[in-house]
C-alpha cells in the first residue's frame, strides 16, 4: 500500500488565485438574482417536513410512511396468528390489530402482536422457542415485552444498527485472521513476536465465544429486548436477541442466561435484515407503505424547527447557535456524537451564517463517513483564527497532517470570503452556473474539503486513481465536462469534486462521480476494517 509523505499535504478547494480562474467569475445579474430567488421561493415550498422521530426503511432511510395510521390498521396485515380475543389481550382491552412470527435461523422465534388498546398502540413481542410458538399468548411470562409507539420506532432503529453492527464485527474478526495467516500465525510451533502471539490470543478468545459488544435494543413493559455478538470457531460471529424481563436479578447477563431455546440466533447480518423486515411489514413500515414511501438519507440536514428538511438546511443545533462562540461548541458537540471523538472547530471570522453552512457541510461528511481523521476544522487569512501560509484566494484549504497521526487532516475556511456572506454566496454561485465547480454554496465548498479529508483518510488512494485516469487520452477533459472544468485540475481535486457532486446531487450526481465515490467508499471501508482490526489488539 503507498503510504503518503510525513511531510504535510495542502490542497486547496479552488485554484489559489481565484481571480484568474480559467473562467472569469461573473457577478450575478441583478435579474438573474430575481430569477434566483423565485427558484428559492419556490423550493421552500416544496420542502415536507419530517419529525424527528419519524420511522426508518429497511435501508435505514428516512420514510414518510404515517406510522399512526398504519399502525392503527396494521398496515394492512391481517392478525396471521388469531390472537384477537385471546383472553391475555382481550382482558386488558387489547384489540390485536395485527400479528406475525419470525423465526431467526439458528435459535427461536419472535412472536409478534400489534394491539390498539383504547386508541394507544403496543407491539407485544414474545420470543419463544419453536416448540412454544403455539402456546404464546401475549402474556407477562418472562419473555414478552410491550413497546409503544416511541419504544417501536427506537427498536427499529436499533435492529438497524445491529445489523451493522454485526457485519462490523464479522469483518473485523476475519481482518484479525486475514492478518494472522500472513505471519503463519496458526502453524503448529510458530516463533511469533510477543505482538503476533497477542493477536493470535486474541483470536482464540474471540473463537471462544468471548463477548465483543452487547446492550439493549428498547426497553418496555414487562423487560428489556438485550443483544449480544460473540465470536465463534468458524471465524465468525453470532448475534442473539433475548428478553431480559424487569423481575430479573441485578446480575443477569444475557451470556450466562443464553439458550437456544430463549434467544433469536444469527449467524449472518441478512438473518437481522430479515427480521426487521418482517416487524416492518407487521408495523406498517415494510412494502405495503413503501410505494408511498420517499427515501431520504439517513443523514440528511434539518430544518430550524428541528425536522428533516429536503433541502440543504442547517441541523437545529448548529441554526440555534447565536454567535461563533455558540457554533464552535454546537459544532463540536455534533461531531463528538457523531464521531466519538474530539475535532475542535474555530470559526473565528465568520459570518455565523457561513459558519453554520460549512460545518452543515462538514458534519454532513461525517455523518457519512465517520471514521475520517479530521481533527480540526478553522479559518484563515483575513481575521481567521490562524496563519497557515500563503493561499491567497483559496475558499478553503485542507491540510494533511500526517507528521502527526497517519491520515490525519484539518479543514481550513478562508475568513476572507466568510466574513462576507454576499460576496461570496454570489462568486459560489456565479462560478457554479458557469461549470467551473460542482458546489453552489457554502455547504457544498465543506464538502469538496471533506471530500480531500476522506482522500488523506485512505492515503491518497482514491486521488491515485483519478490522477491515473486523467492523464489516460480524454480524461482530463471527461473530468470537466462531466463533473466540472475544477476537477480537470488533478486527480485531488476531480476526486473533492466528484465526493461533493455524490454528496449533493445523490443519484443525480454524474456517472464518473458515482464511481469515484464507489472507489473511495472501498478505500475508507478498507482502512476503517483495519483500523478496527487492529484495534481489537491489546496493545
Ligand atoms: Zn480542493
Amino acid at each position: 500500500m503507498k503510504r503518503m509523505t510525513v511531510k504535510d499535504r495542502v490542497t486547496t478547494a479552488w485554484p489559489v488565485e481565484i481571480t484568474s480562474p480559467p473562467i472569469a467569475p461573473t457577478p450575478i445579474p441583478k435579474a438573474g438574482r430575481s430569477a434566483i430567488a423565485e427558484i428559492v421561493a419556490s423550493e421552500l415550498e416544496a420542502i415536507r417536513k419530517f419529525d424527528p422521530h419519524q420511522p426508518r426503511d429497511p435501508a435505514g432511510k428516512w420514510s414518510l410512511v404515517n406510522a399512526v395510521e398504519d399502525l392503527l390498521d396494521g398496515g394492512g396485515k391481517a392478525d396471521k396468528l388469531n390472537l384477537d380475543g385471546l383472553g391475555p389481550f382481550a382482558l386488558t382491552g387489547a384489540r390485536v390489530r395485527a400479528s406475525d412470527r419470525y423465526r431467526s435461523p439458528n435459535g427461536s422465534t419472535a412472536m409478534m402482536a400489534l394491539t390498539d388498546t383504547h386508541g394507544k398502540r403496543e407491539l407485544r413481542l414474545g420470543i419463544v422457542s419453536p416448540d412454544d410458538e403455539r402456546k404464546w399468548s401475549g402474556s407477562n411470562l418472562g419473555s414478552t415485552v410491550v413497546l409503544d409507539d416511541p419504544g417501536i420506532t427506537h427498536l427499529r432503529s436499533s435492529l438497524a444498527k445491529l445489523h451493522e453492527d454485526h457485519q462490523e464485527e464479522a469483518d473485523a474478526i476475519e481482518a484479525l485472521v486475514e492478518d494472522i495467516d500472513a505471519f503463519n500465525g496458526f502453524e503448529p510451533g510458530a516463533q511469533l513476536s510477543p505482538r503476533q502471539q497477542a493477536m493470535v490470543d486474541q483470536y482464540w478468545q474471540m473463537a471462544d465465544g468471548g463477548v465483543m459488544k452487547q446492550g439493549t435494543l428498547a426497553s418496555g413493559q414487562w423487560g428489556e429486548l438485550r443483544y449480544l455478538i460473540r465470536g465463534n470457531d468458524t471465524d465468525g460471529v453470532d448475534t442473539f436477541v433475548a428478553v431480559r424481563p424487569t423481575s430479573a436479578p441485578a446480575n443477569w447477563t444475557l451470556q450466562d442466561s443464553l439458550t437456544r431455546e430463549n434467544a433469536l440466533a444469527f449467524d449472518d447480518a441478512d438473518g437481522i435484515g430479515k427480521f426487521l423486515d418482517r416487524l416492518d411489514g407487521l408495523t406498517g413500515h415494510g412494502t405495503a407503505g413503501r410505494s408511498a414511501t420517499r427515501r431520504f438519507d439517513p443523514d440528511q440536514p434539518r430544518g430550524p424547527d428541528g425536522k428533516w428538511s429536503l433541502t440543504g438546511a442547517i441541523r437545529h443545533a448548529l441554526a440555534e447557535a447565536g454567535d461563533v462562540d455558540a457554533l464552535n461548541q454546537a459544532a463540536s458537540a455534533e461531531a463528538k456524537r457523531i464521531t466519538g471523538r474530539d475535532t475542535h472547530f474555530d470559526f473565528t471570522g465568520c459570518d455565523v451564517q457561513i459558519g453554520r453552512e460549512h460545518a452543515e457541510g462538514v458534519l454532513r461528511g461525517l455523518e457519512r463517513f465517520p471514521k475520517t481523521k479530521l481533527t480540526r476544522v478553522s479559518t484563515f487569512g483575513r481575521g481567521g483564527a490562524e496563519d497557515i501560509g500563503q493561499h491567497g484566494d483559496a475558499y478553503a484549504v485542507t491540510t494533511a497532517t500526517h507528521g502527526r497521526e497517519l491520515g490525519s487532516s484539518e479543514i481550513h475556511f478562508n475568513a476572507g470570503w466568510a466574513s462576507q456572506p454576499d460576496t461570496y454566496r454570489a462568486y459560489l454561485a456565479g462560478t457554479h452556473s458557469q461549470g467551473w465547480g460542482v458546489s453552489a454554496d457554502p455547504q457544498g465548498v465543506a464538502l469538496h474539503e471533506f471530500g480531500h479529508a476522506v482522500d488523506f483518510f485512505t492515503e491518497g488512494q482514491a486521488s491515485g486513481a483519478a490522477g491515473l485516469r486523467m492523464r489516460n487520452s480524454g480524461g482530463s477533459s471527461a473530468a470537466a465536462s462531466s463533473v466540472s472544468h475544477y476537477a480537470a485540475t488533478n486527480g485531488g481535486e476531480l476526486t473533492a469534486e466528484a465526493f461533493a457532486d455524490v454528496m449533493l446531487n445523490g443519484d443525480g450526481a454524474s456517472e464518473l462521480s458515482k464511481e469515484l465515490f464507489g472507489l473511495m467508499q472501498t478505500h475508507y471501508d478498507e482502512m476503517a476494517r483495519r483500523a478496527r482490526g487492529r484495534a481489537v489488539v491489546p496493545s
